[in-house]
């Protein structure tokens, strides 16, 4: 046994145990969701060696390509006062229509409101004003207050009787297993590996290393002086995987079940109150067809056997019919029933455990770290594992990652910023 294989004295001045000849690398990152790719794309662009590792054989098969692939400030988030996570997603959204212009698109909103509605629309129109001056007031922010005549002659796919008026207004929308997978391109292009089926087993402290073990194998793969735990609902597993025991945030994962039904693309993204429980579903545009989501069901079994229910089905089926005039959207009579589902999906939220509905907790990510301080630097192995977040804020999240890094990994000249990356 001798010093770790480290091309790089002012990264390892803890001499440790690793075998020779061990691969190095500076960061290695857990998971290729959107938070992988991003935190890889990050590291690499900023000059670091990066190992990225996942369990399956494809990025994005855990919840990234499960999300309602909305690229949003969020406008509900508003009603929680959560105005500074909603100002950095729209401002990440302003960034990605530059920056993935072809996987990113601008899309208009619609948000019917009847007499049975939960929030008037005087007060949604004050959501969206708010909406529009935390973007900075520019000209994707616009929005419209269409009186219920109007809105049933622009958009008679929506059900009519009883409408009050129809908020009009802008976000964006993607494909969010295209847009991982392009993260994770750029990430490669930038020089960082990516490895695939390697289900990470645990990582063992060697001086102020990792060394990381594939499930079922005996020798360490590899080395890294920081590891980024970006497993999604994951997270707390991958965690007890890691010999210096970190900290953990106690969480509950909420599955959010979409459905796509073989009916024509509805003419918009309509934001849709369901009629049980008030709570927001979207009807939206998937590449031809129409898309329904989501809903909010505890969950508490393995993450990889999370699948949608015939109860949320029948629940999204519901506020379907109820927002949508099915005899102009299918020439329909009858309501839209289980018939019309070619595809169902299931993802998991991750969200601080707290008491309420999952609705009013906070969409911020949250971090848990140790060994990045300067003071503890050179004598442990870094860590940092991401709780929740958003597709949306996903470079944002990877940039405040790699600013911790630097405390470990120092500058890098010709580091490239990702707010000057396009994919
Ligand atoms: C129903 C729903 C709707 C959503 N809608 C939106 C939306 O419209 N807009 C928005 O901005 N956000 C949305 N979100 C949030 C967003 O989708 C998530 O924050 C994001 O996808 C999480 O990505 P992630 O990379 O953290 O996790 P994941 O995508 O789950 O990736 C984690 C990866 O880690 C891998 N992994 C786990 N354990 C190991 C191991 N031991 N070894 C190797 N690999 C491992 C997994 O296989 C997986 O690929 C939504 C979320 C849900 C659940």
């Amino acid at each position: 046994m001798s010093a770790v294989n480290t091309p790089d004295e002012s990264h390892s001045a803890v001499a440790s145990s690793a075998p020779d000849a061990l691969p190095y690398f500076d960061v290695a990152v857990v998971g290729a969701g959107i938070h992988g790719a991003g935190v890889a794309q990050a590291c690499a662009a900023a000059g670091w060696r990066t190992l990225l590792l996942e369990q399956y054989g494809e990025a994005a098969l855990g919840t990234s390509s499960k999300s309602s692939k909305l690229i949003h400030g969020g406008l509900r988030y508003l009603e929680n006062f959560e105005f500074s996570l909603v100002r950095e997603c729209l401002l990440e959204r302003e960034l990605l229509l530059q920056n993935a212009a072809d996987l990113v698109k601008l899309k208009t909103f619609l948000i019917p409101v009847y007499r049975s509605s939960k929030r008037s629309a005087f007060v949604i129109y004050c959501g969206l004003l708010l909406y529009k001056i935390l973007t900075g007031w520019r000209a994707s922010a616009i929005f419209k207050w269409r009186s219920a005549s109007a809105a049933k002659q622009l958009y008679p796919q929506i059900e009519a009787s009883n409408l009050v008026a129809l908020l009009e207004y802008r976000d964006a929308q993607t494909d969010d297993r295209k847009l991982t997978e392009a993260v994770l391109r750029s990430a490669e292009t930038f020089g960082a590996e990516v490895k695939f089926d390697f289900n990470l087993a645990r990582a063992e402290v060697s001086g102020n290393q990792y060394l990381l073990y594939r499930e079922g194998e005996d020798e360490p793969y590899a080395s890294c002086r920081c590891l980024i735990n970006a497993a999604g609902p994951w997270v707390n597993r991958v965690a007890e995987k890691v010999e210096t025991k970190p900290a953990q945030i106690a969480v509950e994962t909420v599955q959010g079940t979409h459905i796509i039904l073989d009916l024509p693309a509805p003419p918009a993204c309509i934001y849709c109150e369901a009629p049980q429980d008030g709570r927001p579903v979207f009807v939206l545009p998937w590449y031809g067809q129409t898309m329904v989501g989501t809903t909010e069901k505890l969950f508490s079994g393995d993450p990889a056997d999370v699948a949608p229910s015939e109860e949320e089905e029948k629940y999204l089926l519901e506020v379907y019919n109820h927002c949508m005039n099915t005899a102009v959207v299918a020439n329909a009579s009858e309501e839209i029933n289980e018939s019309h589902i070619v595809e169902r999906f299931a993802g998991l939220r991750v969200l601080p455990m707290a008491a309420g509905s999952a609705n009013k907790r906070s969409r911020d990510t949250l971090f848990v770290e140790c060994g990045l301080k300067a003071s503890s630097a050179n004598e442990m192995p870094g860590y940092l594992a991401i709780y929740g977040g958003k597709l949306t804020a996903y470079r944002k999240t990877a940039e405040k990652i790699q600013q911790r890094l630097r405390a470990v990994l120092g500058d890098n000249a010709g580091a490239v910023s990702t707010r000057d990356i396009r994919l």
